[in-house]
């Protein structure tokens, strides 16, 4: 198959990056398409089966697991898993697009060891931890437990920002989305 290039954003939860690739995808000279990944979480008030995620019961999603589904999955947080779907990368690059990935630091390295000459990898940095408690707290989508969570492995997903291609600060959006823009047009076209 005529495979399209894989851009991976990865952060730690509440950097800003599912607004960035959002921007990226608007931008239709790209060509890009967002890979929806599955989960076994919850789904968020706001969020749509098929657009934000595919969302499986645990059960479900461990079926998936054995029937070799995923490219990548991992145990992002403790008995909740995310993975990306073979058939929804297939589908894109058939389509003729390059394809988003917002996913984690171990998912987004493992995509670049599966395909290395067609991945670029962006690590989106929040200016401080710190930083990152306060919009999470005020994105209030998140329970006491599952900050503390998202904060603790932030704090590990920061150490491996050096392993990424590149390290965009999201200090202001408008910044970071000019820099991403300008990564991810270069990458196309190379
Ligand atoms: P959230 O629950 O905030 O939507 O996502 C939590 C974390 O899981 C984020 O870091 C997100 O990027 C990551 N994630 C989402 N989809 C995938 C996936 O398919 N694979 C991996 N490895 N991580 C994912």
């Amino acid at each position: 198959m005529n495979k399209g290039k894989c851009i991976v954003l990865s952060a730690p939860s509440g950097s800003g990056k599912t607004t960035l690739a959002k921007r990226l995808l608007k931008n239709d000279s790209l060509s890009l398409a967002f890979s929806v990944s599955a989960t076994s979480r919850k789904p968020r008030s706001h969020e749509q089966e098929g657009k934000d995620y595919f969302f499986l019961s645990p059960l479900a999603f461990q079926e998936k697991i054995l029937q070799n589904d995923f490219i990548e999955y991992e145990e992002v947080y403790p008995t909740i898993f995310y993975g990306t779907l073979r058939s929804e990368v297939e589908r894109l690059w058939k389509l003729g697009k390059h394809v988003i990935f917002d996913i984690d630091v171990e998912g987004g390295l493992n995509i670049k060891k599966l395909f290395p000459n067609q991945t670029i990898t962006i690590f989106i940095q929040p200016p401080s931890l710190e930083a990152l408690k306060e919009r999470l707290i005020k994105r209030k989508t998140e329970s006491k437990k599952s900050l503390e969570m998202r904060l603790s492995k932030a704090e590990k997903e920061m150490m491996l920002a050096t392993k990424f291609d590149h390290i965009v600060e999201n200090d202001t959006l408008e910044d970071a989305d000019v820099e991403l823009q300008q990564l991810v047009s270069q990458f196309i076209v190379s």
